[in-house]
């Protein structure tokens, strides 16, 4: 199983949700960091590192002895990655987003497959929980293919925790596509809201069942509370706005651990969310 935890928009406690989640588990789990433009689960998770390698992607080169200019490779690039002026073909390398589009049709083998460091992959083991993050190398601009990459360390025997990014981007369906449910984090105020609308309509996109956790529960209004009843989507937890839980998140330390309460809150999630899933799976 694997589930995302997502949010339209950032500093809503999303990642506080994904460490928090993977901990209260008693059973191994993997925790996969997906923002990888700025990860920061391992902020909380701490996870001494064991392994790190480097992720590349992708791109293509122009052998000029081959190519005649005929300008099917330009043709096909849905992203302008390449444009044919007279007989010479550019490349613009930061728009590539690596599809291979330009290999198929070359049929003068012109299309030398070349690479591009990305970032890298660090993966380390703190109790239950395996925990791999991406770090998306400083001025590149295309994170999908990485996300992709830290994606394929989930592991088919263990449940899968995955911290999207935040937004409705990209980055955050490529973290959120192919899971089995989407939990949504947000905070009852009107930028909550309206950035959580618009996670919702991607998840409906997607066809992923989601649900609820609502951050800050006590602040704002209940405007997010009627939105979740109109919408038919499940709060599954609340947190509060309580002085104890800011000190321990800004000490980077774990709600699960530091206060017993939590632990059984987060474990009550995860069985709310196989619950949904069993229902979904007998309902036709
Ligand atoms: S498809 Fe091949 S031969 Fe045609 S312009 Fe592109 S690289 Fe050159
Ligand atoms: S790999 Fe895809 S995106 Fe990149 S240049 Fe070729 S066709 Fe364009």
């Amino acid at each position: 199983m694997i589930i995302s935890v997502a949010s339209g928009k950032g500093g809503t406690g999303k990642t506080t949700v994904a460490t928090n989640l993977a901990l209260s588990l008693s059973h191994d789990v993997t925790l996969l960091d997906c923002d990888v433009e700025e990860p920061n689960a391992q902020l909380f998770i701490k996870a001494p590192f064991h392994s790190r390698e480097t992720v590349y992607t992708f791109i293509p080169e122009i052998d000029d002895q081959r190519c005649t200019g005929c300008g099917a490779c330009a043709d096909i690039c849905r992203f302008n990655a390449l444009a044919v002026i007279g007989s010479t073909v550019m490349v613009f390398p930061e728009l590539c987003h690596s599809c291979g589009g330009c290999l198929e049709v070359c049929k003068e083998d012109a299309i030398i497959e070349n690479k591009r460091e990305l970032g890298f992959i660090e993966t380390g083991r703190k109790n239950n929980v395996t925990f791999s993050q991406g770090v998306l190398r400083v001025g590149e601009a295309m994170s999908p293919p990485l996300i992709r990459a830290v994606r394929q360390k989930s592991d088919e025997e263990s449940c899968t925790i995955i911290d999207a990014p935040p937004g409705t981007s990209c980055p955050v369906i490529t973290s959120m596509k192919n899971t089995d449910f989407v939990l949504l984090v947000t905070e009852p105020t009107p930028f909550g809201l309206h950035d959580l609308s618009l996670a919702v309509e991607a998840v409906k996109l997607l066809k992923i069942p989601c649900g609820l956790v609502i951050n800050r529960s006590d602040i704002g209004n209940k405007e997010v509370h009627n939105y979740a009843e109109k919408e038919g989507i499940p709060i599954l937890l609340e947190i509060p706005f309580d002085r104890k839980i800011a000190e321990i998140y800004s000490r980077g330390q774990m709600l699960v651990e530091e206060l017993p309460d939590w632990q059984q809150a987060f474990e009550k999630l995860y069985r709310d969310i196989l619950s949904i899933l069993e229902s979904e799976q007998v309902t036709p």
